[in-house]
């Protein structure tokens, strides 16, 4: 089970007007924003405007309009950034194995280079 969502979390601040963001793509229920650390050339995060720490907590809790507007900002997001066409990857951490280090629900979008693949091996 999740940890309970923490209200202080940077990206709730980002929501609520606090700290700024370099802002991409919004709708009613979800706002993309660039990386304030990038790992590739197109390197934008895309999160929800509700409350939910990762995932599996946004599938049990979450509306299905919110679910529908998540994923559908996420896709357009990509489009709008131009990495639609030479792909790109989408990757969301959560929890403690995932290394998650901020704890509001987010999908990265990586593009703009070739992105090698996915996982080590634990053999590597
Ligand atoms: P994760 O390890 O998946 O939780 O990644 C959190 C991401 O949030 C990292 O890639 C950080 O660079 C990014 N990040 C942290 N603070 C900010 C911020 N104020 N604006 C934009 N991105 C941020």
């Amino acid at each position: 089970m999740a940890e309970a969502y923490n209200p202080q979390n940077i990206f709730a601040k980002i929501l609520r007007g606090e700290i700024p963001c370099k802002k991409v793509h919004e709708t009613a229920h979800s706002l993309a924003f660039h990386d304030i650390n990038p790992l590739s050339p197109v390197h934008v995060l895309v999160i929800p405007r509700g409350a939910y720490v990762g995932f599996d907590d946004f599938s049990a809790k979450a509306s299905a309009e919110e679910i529908a507007d998540y994923v559908k900002a996420i896709g357009d997001t990509a489009r709008k950034l131009g990495v639609d066409a030479s792909g790109y990857r989408l990757l969301s951490n959560c929890g403690a194995d995932a290394n998650q280090e901020v704890p509001h629900l987010h999908v990265h979008i990586f593009g703009g280079r070739p992105l090698g693949r996915m996982l080590k091996k634990d053999t590597d």
